[in-house]
């Protein structure tokens, strides 16, 4: 097995205009790390994955892909943009669920997780939808392939959108906040979802709120404060020795 992590981010800059918003974090996730990020809202962690996904520039640092430099924008030496196969490699080799599912309000369940890999990846069909509805079964909505999104709640919506994200085949999740949007009983129901791909060896980035989460599913934990790395270590060392001041009175207030 190679030791080269899956997603390495070197010292990552990242400004919206003047408003410098990442200062230089470094976060590595080897093959079957689970990293989550957590911090205040405004503390950067969306903009973080938003970069390792090409979703946004950045200005300074690197961002690897097993090794590969996909960094995308800015104007030192080792720095590029990324043309359109690579943007397309690092979506789907890095794909993401966002806090608000994301679902295609006019297709079907099944016709939603199979849409980016026909169409996008050019993939057989039949073998797709295959693999679809063995996805929305993993995901215990597998009842739910010629259903519309607005006939599913939040909870199932979100698995369906976890279901689509694992039909592209990733090497990575990406998950942004994948529970807030949901009423306290839907959230469990992702959140036992998770924590199967957690065993099951995946890769996954992780911005949460869901403190317990974190604690159960991490191999690591990642405090933001104001776009740096406040404090980083295991879930026992951050939840049961937190040495930060602030990340004490983040954990008071949020746990
Ligand atoms: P978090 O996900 O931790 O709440 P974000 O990464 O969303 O934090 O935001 C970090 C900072 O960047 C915040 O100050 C936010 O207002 C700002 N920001 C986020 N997206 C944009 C944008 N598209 N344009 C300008 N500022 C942004
Ligand atoms: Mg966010």
């Amino acid at each position: 097995m190679s030791d080269t992590p899956v997603i390495e981010i070197q010292n990552l800059h990242k400004a919206y205009g003047d408003l410098e918003v990442i200062k230089g974090v470094s976060i590595k996730a080897g093959r079957g790390d689970v990293v989550s990020l957590i911090g205040s809202s405004g503390s950067g962690k969306s903009t973080i994955l938003r970069c390792c996904n090409l979703l946004e520039d950045s200005q300074q640092g690197e961002i690897l892909f097993k090794g590969e430099p996909v960094t995308w924008g800015g104007t030192g030496h080792s720095r590029r943009p990324a043309d359109a196969k690579q943007v397309l490699r690092i979506r789907t080799n890095l794909s993401m669920v966002f806090q608000q599912f994301n679902l295609w309000a006019h297709m079907t369940i099944l016709q939603n997780v199979m849409e980016a890999p026909v169409t996008v990846l050019g993939r057989d069909k039949a073998e797709v939808e295959e693999a679809a509805r063995g996805y929305l079964d993993k995901v215990g909505i597998g009842d739910k392939c010629d259903v519309y999104p607005a006939q599913l709640s939040g909870g199932q919506q979100q698995r369906a959108a976890i279901a689509r994200a694992l039909c592209m085949e990733p090497e990575a999740l990406l998950f942004d906040e994948p529970t807030s949007a949901l009423d306290p009983e839907l959230e469990q129901e992702v959140v036992r979802v998770i924590k199967a791909l957690a065993e099951e060896g995946r890769t996954m980035l992780i911005v949460t709120h869901d403190m317990k989460l974190a604690a159960d599913v991490s191999d690591q934990v990642v405090f933001l404060h104001q776009g740096l790395i406040e404090e980083q270590g295991t879930p026992e060392a951050v939840f049961g020795s937190p040495k930060s001041e602030r990340l004490r009175g983040f954990l008071s207030a949020t746990m």
